[in-house]
């Protein structure tokens, strides 16, 4: 039997890389070149010939598609308060019809993982950020910081990739509550107690700006001398190029103060732009948060989530977003666009779009099976520094991706399918 090789790009992190090579031999995935640790052992086995389709459910029952698709059109034409959520691994395609229909039902819409994406959003709304490409930084970057994040761990070719850590002379800095797997490999680490990173980041803000500051506040503050301190701000406005890495929920502190915290990081990179060019980038998550957050956005002029219930978009975040209204009840119907799915109260109607080997299929008022980003569907990914990239399919799809369900439903709804 013939080895066939499909170029691919691998979604399971924030890396997103998309320089891998499946070979495939006999209906299965036997190599992938260029996988790290991680995704390995999640693509060698993987069947890449398709199986029976697997079925429609409504109340758990196994229907046909135009059943479940009429039943489903008809739950959200009747919602007087409906929501649409998932979404954080959704291709961009189908994220742009996942908005057309939260448009046309009048829906609140949210992308993904709530808690962290909002400190994020509204920090960049207030202060903006400075940016760069992954390439830019792979190619220039002579200081690297990772800031309470671990992508040794959590993004195994983040060092190969992009920030190049322990190649070309780069120096990576180490910001974190404890050791870990980055630390061990970083040049300088300073340990952070969470509660008191705020201060640390104001203080080193403070030292980049220059101003003249006590030594016994400064280590009452923040746990660390101010010669040590004054250290690490050197080494930061020394460098040529510098790049601040981060990931989702921005350090390692208490979720209320996520949005203060990435606050003070883009004050400090934007002080320290002003003497050496110096970004901050988000190490990104696994799946298409990032693209989806985007499309919505251009779409609607809010991220990463906004309510289209009065006619037009708008966006209270903490008051009626779809995840407040999902936590208080305040809703009458969902749409839940892939796992894993909230708890719904009983009573409520609720519509599951993702695997149907996910627990949600069995749970959902109505459950349309669609294949995964990467497995069963392709589309496009955007990765965390906006570069977007093609996701293929290993294997002839056993049915149709969330795009195209999506389109299905809003052609039932009267809507147009492109
Ligand atoms: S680093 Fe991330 S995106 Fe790259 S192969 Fe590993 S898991 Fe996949």
């Amino acid at each position: 039997m013939p080895t066939e090789a499909l170029p691919y790009t691998c979604t399971f992190c924030g890396c997103l890389c998309d320089d891998l090579e499946i070979r495939a031999e006999g209906g299965r995935v036997v190599e992938a070149v260029g996988a790290c640790g991680r995704e390995r052992p999640y693509l060698i086995g993987i069947e890449t010939t398709p199986g029976p389709p697997p079925p429609c459910r409504l109340d758990g029952v196994e229907t046909t598609a135009e059943e479940a698709v009429r039943a489903a059109a008809r739950i959200l034409a009747d919602a007087k308060a409906p929501l649409v959520v998932g979404l954080g691994r959704a291709t961009n395609e189908a994220a742009r019809q996942a908005i057309a229909l939260a448009d046309r039902i009048g829906a609140a819409i949210e992308v993904g993982d709530a808690a962290s994406a909002w400190p994020r959003v509204v920090a960049m709304q207030r202060s903006g950020s400075i940016g760069a490409t992954l390439g830019e930084v792979k190619a220039r970057a002579d200081v690297v910081v990772f800031w309470g994040c671990d992508p040794a761990t959590t993004h195994p070719r983040h060092f190969e990739r992009y920030s190049r850590v322990g190649r070309d002379g780069r120096r990576a800095i180490v910001l974190d509550a404890g050791e870990t797997a980055t630390s061990r490999l970083a040049d300088a680490f300073l340990a952070v107690d969470p509660e008191r990173e705020l201060d640390l980041l104001l203080t080193l803000r403070a030292l980049v700006r220059e101003v003249p500051l006590d030594p016994h506040r400064v280590e009452a503050a923040t746990g660390h001398g101010l010669a040590a301190l004054q250290d690490l701000a050197e080494t930061l406005q020394g460098a040529r190029y510098g790049a601040w890495f981060m990931g989702a929920s921005a350090g390692r502190g208490s979720i209320e103060l996520a949005e203060a915290r990435r606050q003070a990081v883009t004050a400090l990179v934007r002080d320290l732009a002003r003497k050496t060019r110096f970004v901050s980038i988000g190490l990104g998550e696994a799946g298409n948060a990032h693209g989806v957050e985007g499309v919505l956005a251009w779409q609607t002029g809010f991220t990463p989530g906004a309510d289209l219930g009065a006619g037009f978009p708008e966006s209270w975040p903490g008051e009626s977003s779809a995840s407040d209204r999902l936590a208080r009840g305040l809703f009458d119907a969902a749409l839940v666009v892939g796992g894993p799915a909230p708890a719904i109260p009983v009573g409520k109607p609720w519509i599951f779009l993702g695997d149907a080997d996910d627990e949600a299929s069995a749970r959902a008022t109505a459950a349309l099976p669609a294949g995964a980003p990467g497995i069963d569907d392709s589309g496009t990914f955007t990765r965390v520094d906006g570069v977007s990239l093609p996701v293929r399919a290993l294997r002839p799809s056993r049915t149709p991706g969330a795009a195209e369900w999506l389109a299905r439903l809003n052609e039932a709804l009267g809507g147009a399918t492109s």
